[in-house]
């Protein structure tokens, strides 16, 4: 079936290439795990365990009862060394359990999530989020709120931020897990229609899941286009449906979830395993780039030791993607369950710093590359001046934080920095999203 083609967006360099073929290998268990309690959007957990415990690999370590949040689980059986704050990749402070693992462990064997139960009340047991880096609780989204009807799933294996490829692998090395989470979330909320989007640079994934697929699930192959993978851009391919302003992406019928978040509700729903670790890609500057299966907790200077180590010189490290990802500042912050990539960037990738009051040249590139078809120098302009009405009036809540302004821009303006910065002041002035 044609897929429509959304406004702007880019082509970058996809550099995949370094691990696209390459099966997905188990990182070693590091000698500390740090588990965040708080690896989601909503309420931090509070621990449930005490210093000096003993913790089975998949026994809660970390609750709460509010709606909007998940709990966590050990990643290993070991004693718990320590609870208190880590740096995690954002730069901030956040609770952790500290976990020693014994020398010997079975990865096939964990504690598993009390099963029977309906599909959101175990994907909730098992502690799953969005995986494709937004790390919403899924079982939130599994429950659309009452008059809100979802008539078509939307799988995302999109995967088209440049050098990751973890989903890729996912679906082309699990793709019965893939299809089994389409068919359990697609009846949790009763969707007549499920459709898997994958990029055509991914084509053996795509063949892979065709294969798997009933009658019950299409495959939908989507032209290679950064950022077709945002949710509003992909409900756009997939059904022609614009998400209205200031309206959730529900609003239009559909729902999407990544393709790995599918894989670990098939895995909780049918095995009773809780999310406790994950693919993720360590690529670029690195002696032995490929995708790898990292305990959560896991430092990330120990994936990088598992990847053969830093390679040559080197600029940023990336947690996730380029476009989206964060730099990091310290290789101690723990894999997450948000966290698909590490990607240690070539100094030449690496945009000089610049200021704020870097000129604007008019030349409109980065209107035209914009998915969310706004005006994104008008309102780096009003942001630098701290004109936050300014940068309402040029829509700035819309913004998607895709970073095709900023990847365009000839005089290298840090636009996304500029429009996250008056979003974020607008949201603080009670203004909504
Ligand atoms: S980061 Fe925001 S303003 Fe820039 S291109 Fe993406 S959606 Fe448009
Ligand atoms: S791309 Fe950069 S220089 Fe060109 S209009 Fe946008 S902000 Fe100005």
């Amino acid at each position: 079936m044609a897929t429509r083609a959304f406004n702007g967006g880019i082509h970058p360099a996809d550099r995949k290439d370094a691990t696209s073929a390459l099966a997905v290998t188990r990182a070693r268990v590091p000698q500390v795990l740090r588990v965040p309690l708080s690896q989601h959007l909503g309420a931090p957990c509070a621990p449930t365990v005490g210093k000096g415990d003993r913790v089975l690999r998949g026994q809660v370590i970390g609750d709460v009862e509010a709606m909007v949040s998940a709990p966590v689980h050990s990643p290993v059986t070991g004693e718990v060394v320590e609870i208190g704050p880590v740096l995690v990749a954002s730069g901030a402070r956040v609770q952790a359990v500290s976990i020693a693992p014994d020398e010997v462990q079975e990865f096939d064997r964990f504690e598993p999530v009390e099963r029977g139960a309906t599909v959101p009340e175990t994907v909730r047991a098992a502690g799953i989020v969005g995986m494709g880096g937004a790390a919403f609780p899924t079982a939130v989204k599994l429950q659309p709120p009452k008059g809100m009807e979802v008539r078509t799933l939307i799988l995302n294996g999109c995967e088209c931020e440049p050098y990751l490829t973890c989903d890729h692998r996912t679906m082309l090395e699990y793709p019965e897990r893939v299809v089994r989470g389409a068919e359990l979330i697609a009846s949790a909320v009763g969707a007549t229609r499920t459709v898997i989007a994958v990029e055509d640079n991914k084509r053996d994934a795509a063949a892979a899941l065709e294969e798997r697929a009933g009658a019950s699930v299409e495959v939908m192959v989507v032209p290679t286009r950064y950022p077709q993978g945002a949710e509003k851009q992909l409900i756009w391919a997939v059904i022609g449906s614009e998400v209205p302003h200031g309206k959730l992406p529900a609003a239009t019928g559909a729902l999407v979830h990544n393709v790995s978040t599918a894989a670990a509700v098939a895995d909780a729903v049918d095995r009773g395993r809780p999310l406790m670790e994950r693919v993720v890609t360590v690529t670029g500057n690195v002696r032995n780039p490929g995708n790898y299966l990292a305990l959560l907790g896991t430092p990330v200077a120990d994936l990088i030791e598992a990847a053969g180590g830093l390679h040559g010189e080197y600029g940023r490290i990336i947690a996730g993607g380029p476009m989206t990802g964060m730099a990091l500042a310290d290789l101690s912050v723990p894999v997450v369950k948000g966290m698909g990539g590490i990607v240690v960037l070539d100094p030449g990738d690496t945009a000089p710093a610049v200021h704020g009051d870097q000129p604007c040249i008019r030349c409109s590139r980065c209107s035209d590359a914009c998915p969310m078809m706004l005006e994104p120098f008008a309102i780096g302009i009003y942001a630098n001046r701290a004109d936050w009405d300014g940068t309402q009036r040029f829509h700035a809540l819309d913004c998607i934080e895709c970073g095709c302004c900023s990847y365009v821009c000839p005089t290298r303006r840090p636009l996304v920095q500029l429009i996250r910065r008056a979003k974020q002041v607008l949201l603080e002035k009670g203004a909504s999203l």
